[in-house]
């Protein structure tokens, strides 16, 4: 542990409204518990509908006022340039609490988590000066008219975010909003409210003024609902599930708020038999025991061409079997636990019910039987399309292997799913790759690698994965309102 953090945890932990750390007046707390151990890691402070309210009011008097908005975007980018260094400066204290809370291991925090994090802080940096109307010619007279568009930031907005990437999903979130000129009210998952506190007092230190970004860890249903009916904020920007997204685009609907969501998946990994099987193997292992599973992007469906159907998955199920798994602060685990006590049950009821429809395990399906949340890595194979285990998500680090013959007709199968968040396909033959991708109905597609994210490229999925896109000039488009703006030339 490391003095600061251990400070950090030791007392309950206050939201950040309007530029204060105060308590919910409800006096109500939320345990955060460290995955690893079943203990408990912290207490915060959890808000009900007055800190919404006066988190909106603290935004709402911030956009209005000035305090942001008027700010210039050479300013506005310099504060998120000097967040991006704070977040490097304090990379050993952000990757600890994300690996405390979350689970995942602390190298990965270390290497993946907070430097992903700095890199988005980075990327909005460099968009904040780079917003940009059109100058279109009025097309019945041009003589008459000039006419431009303007992009102007939409106000306040909400955001709510779920446990498997704490700070990536903050950053994610956190970096448009506020590179497009708007201010937040942003919740914390309820498991995962420590790093997203550490953040804001960082954001402080980088100059973001009071009421500009205001955080509250609360309930999805308290909180979390309060926002989407909140008359005062413009638009949700959610992670999270489809189900609990089709909540948030119900409850939203009182004033028309603006919504993106960045949902569940069931990304298919395809695997045909002329890829680069020493890649393509390890390639789908980490595709879905990455973050155990515990991601939306995660290749929880491994189609294989039959003539390498035995070797891949022979190979995948040694992975798995090899496989450390242990607490994150353990230098050598490669996968943690899951993140909660409700989300193991899930899991493992999940395989236990494919395994009831006839699924084989060929490795792993279990607990292991410590403190922690802890599961072995699963391979499910001879999975019909039908079951359960193939058409919802797990999320978890369980894959459902399947054979095919014909390229045409996993096509189908792949893209006969209710999701369309990512794929990957994996074959040596780049005509071949690059004609699969337009194919696959997904937001993502990977040839010859898997979960390639990064703060250029548009991130979100088709059908019920989502609406909308975060990251590139896309994932600040959504924090902007059009306006056109007509002169007469008369
Ligand atoms: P969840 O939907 O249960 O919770 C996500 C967030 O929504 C939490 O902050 C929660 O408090 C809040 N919430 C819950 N009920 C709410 C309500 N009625 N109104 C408003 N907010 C509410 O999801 P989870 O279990 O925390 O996370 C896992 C899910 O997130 C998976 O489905 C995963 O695929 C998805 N996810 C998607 C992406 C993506 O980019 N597409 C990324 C990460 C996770």
């Amino acid at each position: 542990m490391n003095d600061v953090v251990e400070k950090f945890l030791a007392s309950t932990r206050p939201m950040l409204i309007g530029g204060e750390w105060v308590q919910a007046d409800s006096g109500e707390l939320i345990e955060v518990i460290d995955p690893a151990t079943e203990a408990v890691l912290a207490t915060v402070s959890a808000a009900g509908q007055n800190e919404v309210d006066a988190a909106v009011t603290a935004a709402s008097e911030a956009f209005r006022h000035g305090a942001w908005t008027e700010i210039t975007p050479y300013e506005r980018s310099k504060m998120l340039w000097r967040m991006a260094e704070l977040l490097e400066e304090n990379i050993q204290e952000l990757a600890l609490l994300n690996t405390l809370e979350n689970g995942k291991p602390l190298s990965a925090s270390i290497a993946g988590d907070v430097p992903a994090a700095a890199k988005t802080f980075r990327h909005y940096a460099g968009l904040c000066t780079k917003i940009e109307g059109k100058t279109p010619q009025v097309s019945s007279s041009p003589s008459d008219f000039h006419a431009y568009t303007r992009r102007e930031p939409l106000g306040v907005v909400g955001q709510i975010v779920p446990w498997n990437g704490p700070i990536v999903a903050a950053s994610w979130k956190l970096a448009p909003a506020l590179a497009a000129g708007c201010t937040t009210v942003f919740k914390p998952a309820e498991e995962t409210p420590l790093t997203a506190l550490f953040m804001g007092q960082l954001l402080q230190e980088a100059g973001i003024p009071a009421g500009v970004v205001n955080i509250i860890p609360g309930y999805g249903h308290i909180a979390g609902a309060a926002m989407c009916t909140h008359d005062q904020i413009r638009k949700i920007a959610f992670t999270g599930s489809t189900e609990v997204g089709q909540k948030i685009v119900r409850n939203s609907a009182g004033n028309l708020k603006k919504i993106s969501l960045e949902l569940g998946g069931k990304s298919p990994v395809i695997i045909c038999a002329d890829a680069d099987l020493d890649r393509a193997i390890p390639a789908a292992a980490n595709a879905i025991f990455f973050n155990a599973g515990q991601l939306c992007i995660a290749g929880s469906r491994l189609y294989i061409e039959a003539a390498v159907y035995d070797q891949v998955l022979e190979g995948l199920a040694q992975i798995a079997d090899n496989m450390r798994v242990g607490p994150g602060m353990n230098a050598d685990t490669q996968m943690g636990p899951l993140v909660s006590h409700k989300q193991l049950d899930r899991v493992l009821s999940m395989i236990e019910h494919g395994h009831g429809q006839g699924a084989r395990v060929v490795t792993g399906g279990n607990r292991i039987e410590q403190s922690g949340y802890f599961i072995r890595p699963t391979v499910l194979a001879d999975v019909d399309h039908d079951m359960t285990v193939v058409r919802e998500e797990i999320f978890g680090p369980v894959v459902c292997a399947m054979k095919f013959d014909d390229i045409d007709e996993v096509m189908e199968r792949a893209n006969d799913t209710d999701y369309g968040l990512a794929a990957s396909i994996w074959t040596q033959n780049l005509a071949r790759g690059h004609r699969l991708a337009a194919q696959v109905q997904a937001g993502l597609v990977w040839i010859n690698c898997h979960a390639v994210a990064d703060p250029a490229i548009a991130f979100g999925g088709y059908k019920q994965s989502g609406w909308g896109r975060e990251n590139g000039w896309e994932g600040m488009e959504q924090y902007m309102e059009l306006k056109s703006v007509v002169a007469s030339l008369q």
